[in-house]
């Protein structure tokens, strides 16, 4: 299948690499080729406690950025993601949704605006302890040669039991129990020896068992085989209860139900509604749609 989205891949396996603590500084800036300059606050702060259960409040306000200081990607985005919301990015190609991830992961820094996780300014926070919050999830999820429990835990501690409800929760501990090894089967990089399905919900138990605030998914349900589509869309609904998300959408007809829908355009948002309004406004968002329609 078409690498829909190698921006966010990358992303992806420079956050996941980061976050792994692994020794993948080799990786990360073979792939993007730039040195990583964030640094931590020297007056860190800390999330305030959850709000009730649904999830952590995104807020950008005023946010411009470009990677090269004369040539804005994102300009003068201002919007709220409430807790619990599930939000569609759309737009073409180059529009400038994965650098909005990248953003909130501070894989880069704003060049105006702010950037607020429950209100914190993301820059006030350690890198650490934004990205425990943060489960970014990928198409076909990325693996790690190493065996399943490190593939799910990256790494970090997590008692044995932590493990297996995240991997219980995400439909796939049956699975790994009938492997030969059970949780210590060895995977082999990129999980050649599992299926896509398969690699999706080890994916999916990755992310829920630092049980995050905010989920991103790159339209985690996209290339599916018939085995496991029921298991992940039944293991997603569980994983995006009391969290928000923001969905990376590639096929329009597979956000048709989310809360709202976010329509950029070189960088701006030019609308924002759910998916009857938007149709109804016949904006940007009709037009992409009646075409995938008519593609499809
Ligand atoms: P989308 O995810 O909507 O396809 P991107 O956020 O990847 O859009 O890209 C927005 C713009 O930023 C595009 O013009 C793209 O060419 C540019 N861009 C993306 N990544 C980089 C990078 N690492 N360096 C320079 N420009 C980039």
């Amino acid at each position: 299948a078409q690498r829909l989205f190698d921006p966010l891949r990358q992303l992806a396996e420079k956050f996941t690499s980061i976050q792994a603590g692994f020794t993948a500084v080799e990786r990360i800036t073979d792939i993007l080729n730039e040195p990583i300059e964030i640094r931590d606050p020297e007056h860190p702060k800390s999330l305030p406690p959850a709000r009730g259960v649904e999830g952590g409040e995104i807020r950008f306000e005023n946010v411009f950025f470009g990677y090269k200081t004369d040539e804005y990607v994102l300009k003068d985005l201002d919007f709220t993601i409430h807790p619990g919301e599930k939000v569609a990015l759309v737009g073409p190609t180059g529009a400038g949704k994965s650098s909005i991830i990248r953003l909130l992961c501070r894989l880069y820094e704003t060049t105006q605006g702010r950037i607020l996780l429950d209100g914190v300014d993301i820059r006030d926070l350690p890198q650490i302890e934004l990205r425990r919050h943060m489960g970014v999830i990928l198409q076909d999820g990325f693996l790690f040669a190493g065996d399943v429990k490190s593939n799910i835990t990256l790494g970090e501690t997590y008692s044995f039991e932590a493990i297996r409800t995240a991997a219980a929760q995400t439909n796939v501990a049956q699975f790994i129990e009938q492997l030969p090894q059970g949780y210590d089967t060895e995977l082999r990089e990129r999980g050649t020896n599992l299926s896509g399905g398969q690699k999706q919900l080890l994916a999916f138990a990755r992310a829920a068992i630092r049980n995050p605030r905010i989920l991103v998914l790159d339209e985690a349900t996209a290339s599916l085989d018939v085995g496991t589509e029921a298991l992940i869309q039944e293991a997603l609904e569980h994983l995006l209860v009391g969290r928000t998300a923001i969905i990376i959408a590639h096929r329009l007809s597979t956000i048709r139900n989310v809360d709202r829908i976010l329509v950029l355009k070189r960088g701006q948002l030019v609308e924002s509604g759910s998916h009857e309004e938007l149709v109804r406004q016949e904006g940007l968002y009709a037009s992409l749609y009646k075409l995938q329609m008519l593609g499809t």
